[in-house]
């Protein structure tokens, strides 16, 4: 079994982004997953002098250790943002989900990326007969405010036809969501900026950052860069060089494994329609299949970071969970295992704007594959002075109280999440 992410090995070319860095450049991009490239890719494509720098290699942290589901719809459920937010501004929220995820579609199209992009919908699985309900609840206020009109609450009998599981008791489904491989979707990216103009420079890693007169000066493991502007595009990795971010950006750990390939009829009967699949537990499992007929399946397995004895411990308690959940898959072999940090803000809503003169965007806690792309763009168009369409753009965005950096809370929240579990 590797310990490292499928989409960093299959399908991809093992090509390396690795330009000598300049001394200046008018915007810095910190960071290289999905809001570094798609913010790079919009200020080259608009003519900006843009130099990316990324500690590791692209794609090398959340980007690339996903699970590849694009998928519309809010983290949190329709009916509490309209609680907490309005009518108004929760439909902004769930619409620039939508539209993130058609965003995708349309940059596949016109880049011409091969990433196996495939808009079949995502089902969310009721995992106890109580959250039928308020999957049904959920169902009828996307549909009476139009947001996703499309949405169905499927039957157990319905489930026959989409899983070969019994485990669940209904689910409901979002027609709009897609699947692509990231590892291929980055790479392009990459490769597209460059062609663009961009500079990327992989294993550059920012380590310190001084204001000077008309801009930056950006001290990194390979020389010194000054720069008219940053963009702070680090995600939950917890490396950022500047110490605002680590009291706002919650690292938190989540873990995938990945099946040998499946014969194809085996695939096809486990998954007829190929979606992507969460379920309803707060600490919950996705799973998907891949176009080489794996099964992809990950989860919050445990409250760690990922090192080697988190992710071994992991694939075990997430293949525990798979071959429950599908007994058929029983001593299938797994080739891949992997963990990675979901970049959590409080609200669980992306934050876009402009600290001490620093641009940002991040914070999308585990939806981020859609709006990564989508806000990287929106911040660079913002920092060219041009209009932008993104609802949470400049939303103030306040510390977590008595957190530097280090979530020593998590292990509190986990054991709340897994009650809630039990007695939910
Ligand atoms: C296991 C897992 C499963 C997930 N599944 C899904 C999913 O299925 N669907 C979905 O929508 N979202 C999912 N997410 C969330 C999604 O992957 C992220 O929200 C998204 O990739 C964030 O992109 P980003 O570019 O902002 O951050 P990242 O991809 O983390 O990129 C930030 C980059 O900044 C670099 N960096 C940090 N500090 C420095 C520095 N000082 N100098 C230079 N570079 C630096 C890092 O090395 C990193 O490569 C998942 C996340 C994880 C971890």
């Amino acid at each position: 079994m590797k310990l490292s992410p499928y989409w960093l090995d299959i399908g991809v070319s093992e090509q390396r982004f690795t330009n000598a860095i300049t001394d200046s450049t008018d915007v810095l991009v910190i960071g290289g997953g999905l809001t570094g490239l798609s913010a790079s890719l919009t200020l080259a494509s608009k003519g900006t002098n843009v130099t990316l720098i990324e500690s590791g290699e692209i794609a090398g942290e959340a980007s690339g250790r996903n699970g590849g589901q694009c998928n519309n719809g809010t983290l949190q459920d329709y009916g509490s943002l309209v609680k907490l937010y309005g009518e108004s501004k929760a439909r902004e929220f769930y619409l620039a989900y939508n539209s993130a995820v058609d965003n995708i579609e349309q940059l596949v199209r016109e880049l011409e990326i091969e990433c196996d992009f495939r808009r079949n919908g995502k089902l969310k699985l009721a995992s106890k007969p109580g959250h039928v309900e308020r999957l049904k609840r959920t169902r009828d206020v996307l549909q009476t405010s139009g947001v996703d009109p499309d949405t169905k609450l499927l039957s157990k009998s319905d489930l026959e036809q989409e899983i070969q599981s019994d485990v669940y008791f209904a689910g409901l489904l979002q027609p709009l969501s897609a699947t692509l491989h990231v590892g291929k979707f980055c790479k392009g990216l990459a490769n597209v900026a460059e062609q663009k103009g961009a500079s990327i420079c992989e294993f550059t890693q920012a380590q310190k950052i001084v204001k000077v007169e008309n801009g930056w000066l950006v001290n990194t493991n390979r020389g010194m860069i000054r720069t008219k502007s940053i963009l702070m595009a680090t995600g939950g990795s917890g490396n950022t060089p500047a110490h605002w971010f680590k009291r706002r950006v919650i690292p938190v750990g989540s873990f995938v494994i990945v099946t040998e390939p499946l014969a194809e009829s085996t695939a096809s009967a486990l998954l007829p329609e190929a979606r992507s699949y969460v379920n309803t537990l707060n600490i919950g499992n996705y799973f998907r299949l891949t176009s080489d007929h794996r099964l992809l399946f990950g989860g919050r397995a445990k409250f760690a970071v990922s090192n080697p004895k988190s992710d071994h411990q992991s694939a075990t308690i997430l293949t525990k969970t798979m071959t429950t959940t599908f007994p058929q898959l029983k001593g299938v072999g797994v080739d891949y295992c992997w963990g990675g940090s979901v970049d959590m803000s409080a609200d669980r809503m992306p934050k876009l704007g402009q600290c001490n003169g620093i641009y940002y965007a991040m914070g999308y806690s585990g939806h981020g594959v859609q709006m990564a792309v989508q806000s990287g763009q929106e911040i660079a168009k913002h920092m060219l002075g041009e209009q932008t369409s993104s609802p949470w753009l400049n939303a103030p965005w306040k510390a977590i109280p008595a957190y530097t950096g280090k979530p020593w809370f998590l292990p509190f929240v986990g054991w709340y999440y897994q009650f809630m579990d039990k007695v939910d």
